[in-house]
Formats: C-alpha cells, sequence, structure tokens
C-alpha cells in the first residue's frame, strides 16, 4: 500500500494509475473500524484501485471540544488498510487542503442545511462539501464510497456532485453495527464499556419505530421516554424523513418509504444513527 502525505505525493501516484480503468476512493477522519473497512473492501471488489483518505477536517467541526477529542490512530489505520489490500492511502496535512485560509466554501444545500444535522451542527454541511470537493479535485476518482450512516451528509455530497456536474459516481454503502446493534463510529471509543453497552438502546428504539405510529409527535415522545431513562444519554433529535426526498413528516402513511433519523448524546458524545423502512400499518401495534 502506498502511503501518500501530501499533495504532490497523491498527483505522482494518480498519473501512475491513470491509464487503469478505475480508481474508487473512501474518504474518512480516519480512526478506522470496520464499517470504514467496509466501504474499501466494496470499492475494491468494484474498481481496479481504491484509495483512502485520513484527515480530521476542520471546518465541519462546530464544537472546538469534539474537534481536540477526535480520536486519531493513524498506525492501526494504516494497518487495517494494509490488512484488506488497499491500494493507497492519503494523508494530506492542514496545508494541503487549506493553504493558509482554513474556511469553507459556500455550496448550495437549500433545506438540507436547514435540518436535523444541519440545524444542530450550523456549517457543518460546508464544511463537509469543501473538503470533500477539494478532495475529488486532487484525487479524480470514478467512485466515491460514503456510508448510509451519516445519511443526510450522503444527500449533501449527492446534491454537491450534481451541481458542480463532476463525473463521479456517488454510492451509499449500508450501515455496519456493533454485535449489540450499536452503529459503529469512531466517537464509541470515547464511550464508557457501560455507556457502550447502553447505547444499543439507540438501534433498539430505531426498529420499534416501523410498528408503532403513525403520528411522528408520539414516537418523539416515546423516544425520550425509552433513552432517557438510561443515565447521561439525551435526545437531541429524533425526526422521519420521507425517502427519497428527505422531507420532515407529521405521519407516516401506509407503504410509504422512510427513514427515521436520530442524534443522542451520550455524555458529551453525540452518536447518529438511522433506520430505513416502508410503513405497513398493518403490522402497527395501535
Ligand atoms: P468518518 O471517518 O466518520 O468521516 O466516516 C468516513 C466514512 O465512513 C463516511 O462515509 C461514513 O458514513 C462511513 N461510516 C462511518 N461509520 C460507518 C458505519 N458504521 N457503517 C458504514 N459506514 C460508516
Amino acid at each position: 500500500m502506498k502511503v501518500l502525505r501530501s499533495a504532490p505525493e497523491l498527483k505522482k501516484w494518480r498519473a501512475s494509475v491513470w491509464e487503469s480503468s478505475s480508481l474508487g476512493f473512501v474518504p474518512t477522519m480516519g480512526a478506522l473500524h470496520n464499517g470504514h473497512l467496509a466501504l474499501v473492501q466494496q470499492s475494491l471488489r468494484e474498481n481496479t484501485h481504491t484509495i483512502c483518505s485520513i484527515f480530521v477536517n476542520p471546518t465541519q467541526f462546530n464544537n472546538p471540544n469534539d474537534l481536540q477529542k477526535y480520536p486519531r490512530t493513524i498506525e492501526n489505520d494504516l494497518k487495517l488498510l494494509e490488512s484488506v489490500g488497499c491500494s493507497a492511502v492519503f494523508i494530506p496535512s492542514i496545508e494541503d487542503m487549506y493553504g493558509s485560509s482554513v474556511k469553507s466554501d459556500m455550496y448550495e444545500l437549500g433545506e438540507l442545511e436547514q435540518m436535523l444535522e444541519g440545524a444542530f451542527r450550523p456549517g457543518h454541511f460546508q464544511g463537509v462539501a469543501t473538503i470533500v470537493d477539494r478532495l475529488f479535485k486532487l484525487v479524480q476518482p470514478t467512485r466515491a464510497y460514503f456510508g448510509e450512516k451519516d445519511f443526510q451528509q450522503l444527500l449533501v455530497i449527492k446534491k454537491m456532485t450534481t451541481q458542480k456536474q463532476l463525473p463521479i459516481e456517488i454510492i451509499g454503502c449500508p450501515i455496519i453495527r456493533e454485535e449489540n446493534g450499536l452503529a459503529m463510529s469512531s466517537r464509541n471509543t470515547r464511550l464508557t464499556p457501560q455507556q457502550r453497552n447502553d447505547a444499543a438502546v439507540i438501534y433498539a428504539f430505531l426498529q420499534q419505530i416501523p410498528l408503532g405510529g403513525p403520528k411522528i409527535s408520539r414516537l418523539q415522545e416515546n423516544a425520550i421516554e425509552f433513552i432517557e431513562r438510561l443515565p447521561d444519554f439525551k435526545v437531541e433529535y429524533l425526526e422521519i424523513c420521507s425517502v427519497p426526498d428527505f422531507s420532515a413528516c407529521t405521519t407516516l402513511q401506509e407503504n410509504h418509504n422512510y427513514v427515521a433519523c436520530i442524534a443522542v448524546y451520550c455524555g458529551e458524545v453525540r452518536l447518529i444513527d438511522n433506520l430505513q423502512f416502508t410503513y405497513k400499518p398493518t403490522h402497527a401495534k395501535v
């Protein structure tokens, strides 16, 4: 595996694989786990070469404490990427990505920026769009792989790619979970063993949603009751959006497709998760 530690090194490597038919790209912030590796493995299956990037992007953190405490495990990350057969890893410096001005560019993201993650993390998606756009320019992949764990982020990337008319296929990949159902996340390493155990409650709640309803305000009350009975847990939001248009709903309708999105604080660690489902009220408990 080639380890590329600067933009010039990346450019040289990119030129060396230019003739090969396809390049898959997996952008990450490191502290890699099986969720990241699943993206790399899918890319390896679908492309002749695969490159992963590791860059903790400052402009997407609206909370300086979260940025400072973000786990960094670069040596282990390199071992994991090597073990799955990744072709190259790009580890740029802040200067490579931002020069001397660490600021987001402006993207027209519409409603996506006003709702859920956009509403609770001001500026977050501008930072995400900026870094992914800049990485795309340097890496010039054929396909790029993103987890459905960050469902709204996937929509932001698709929107940015379409707006900029980039010739890159954006591929969403399923959520990889711990044995207890907790969605894998780099932030999980900041939980105590007890919290990590208790955090199974988030997915357990999401799975109940298609069986309840149809009133979403009721589901929101239930989420608070079910999740906040655990010490340290606080629900920031639960919203149910229609798929594919991603508009927030107030009632569920038969045979429609939805995604239930949730953000929960566990102590000072913020966890997000989601579940896609088709509503079948005949199975619902009233
Ligand atoms: P991050 O390092 O958190 O920026 O994540 C990098 C990529 O990995 C993003 O596309 C995430 O959506 C994806 N990802 C993170 N956790 C998971 C997971 N548990 N399952 C699937 N994809 C994930």
